[in-house]
């Protein structure tokens, strides 16, 4: 089942039957190791205990600057369509959608990327020769390998949810194609600014980033990581 998320519409909760879909176990030619590796399903894993633990944590937030970096034109999130949603999942996407469009256009987001080090160097892990600045102009150009449009200051994906037991597996994607899974296993237990960050760290897959030498200091983590800490620090702040 699908629907198209158009803005107007957007606030109109429809109602899907959740029907879990067989999960596709085939590794194809550009798959993204995420969910097909033992090795990326321990640190998918990690990702989301890193997560949890630190929502759990009552540290007092430290402040960032939310106000967009007009250096380059504003990055709209715009996903698509969805699928085996329900009303909640469809309510928390919309506010983490709303999250990740002032967290990815934020001066905080680009210092934190500009100055991420990785073996003591300004740098990320898994960078596609790319340095920390040209890894942020990448992200704030969304230039998606799934979508035709090229560079287009638009987040566009697809979101399909879908339900495995036993499995340490939170997403997946494959490059070249337009749409992030995630297991409803975790992601039903993820706030809004979980969510936020689960879906940038598919979504920079999307655009052809990977974690395969390191992965706390890939780009899908590191970036996945630091827009969630910043989407909780905005809803800390009344967001
Ligand atoms: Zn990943």
């Amino acid at each position: 089942m699908k629907t198209q998320i158009n803005p107007v519409l957007f606030a109109i909760a429809t109602v899907f039957i959740y029907a879990p879909p067989p999960v596709a176990s085939a590794a194809h030619l550009g798959d993204f190791p995420c969910s097909h590796s033992t090795e990326s399903d321990i640190q998918e894993q990690q990702f989301a205990v890193a997560t949890a633990s630190r929502t759990a944590t009552s540290t007092p937030s430290p402040s960032f600057d939310f106000s967009a970096d007009t250096s380059l034109p504003f990055l709209t999130v715009r996903p698509g369509q969805t699928k085996n949603y329900t009303p909640a999942m469809q309510a928390k996407l919309e506010k983490a959608i709303r999250l990740m469009e002032v967290v990815l256009n934020s001066k905080a987001l680009h210092d934190k990327i500009d100055a991420f080090t990785y073996k003591n160097k300004q740098q990320f892990s898994d960078n596609r020769g790319q340095t920390n600045e040209q890894i942020y102009d990448s992200i704030r150009e969304t230039n998606e390998g799934g979508t035709q449009n090229g560079i287009d200051y638009t987040a566009d994906f697809n979101h399909r949810l879908y339900y495995k037991r036993f499995t340490k597996v939170v997403g997946y994607t494959y490059f070249g194609d337009t749409w992030i899974n995630s297991n409803t296993k975790y992601v039903n237990g993820y706030d809004e600014a979980d969510l936020a960050g689960h879906l940038s760290h598919e979504w920079t897959h999307l655009m052809g980033y990977q974690h395969v030498q390191t992965f706390p200091y890939s780009v899908p983590y590191a970036v996945g990581e630091m827009v969630a800490e910043l989407a909780h620090a905005l809803i800390a702040q009344g967001f």
